[in-house]
């Protein structure tokens, strides 16, 4: 996966293009992202006891995958990452500024 939770990611598509903030959640089976405080939508919530009031709730929407873009937290650039095994172990880099991406 080239994208993981904690990443900082740009949004390239939809009504939050241009916008970057932390993922939040990844869904890897259905390929999905969840950023946070991004592609938000309201929900409205009904009462479901008596006397409880119906409100609007903003949830973040799963976007796909495709639609962000992992912002370099070394070069501050939307960036693609690469992959390369050291010791064993399989580490993403910045395929610009080549830093790897692991904390
Ligand atoms: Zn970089």
């Amino acid at each position: 996966m080239r994208i993981r939770k904690g990443d900082t990611v740009k949004i390239m598509k939809g009504k939050d293009r241009g916008k970057t903030g932390p993922i939040l959640r990844v869904d890897v089976s259905a390929m999905k992202v969840v950023v946070e405080g991004l592609n938000r939508f309201k929900k409205h919530v009904r009462p479901r006891k008596q006397g409880e009031k119906g409100q609007i709730v903003e949830i973040a929407r799963p976007l796909p995958i495709a639609n962000v873009q992992l912002v370099c937290p070394s070069c501050n650039k939307t960036v693609r990452v690469g992959f390369e095994v050291k010791d064993g172990v399989k580490k993403r880099y910045c395929k610009k500024c080549k830093n790897i991406l692991e904390k």
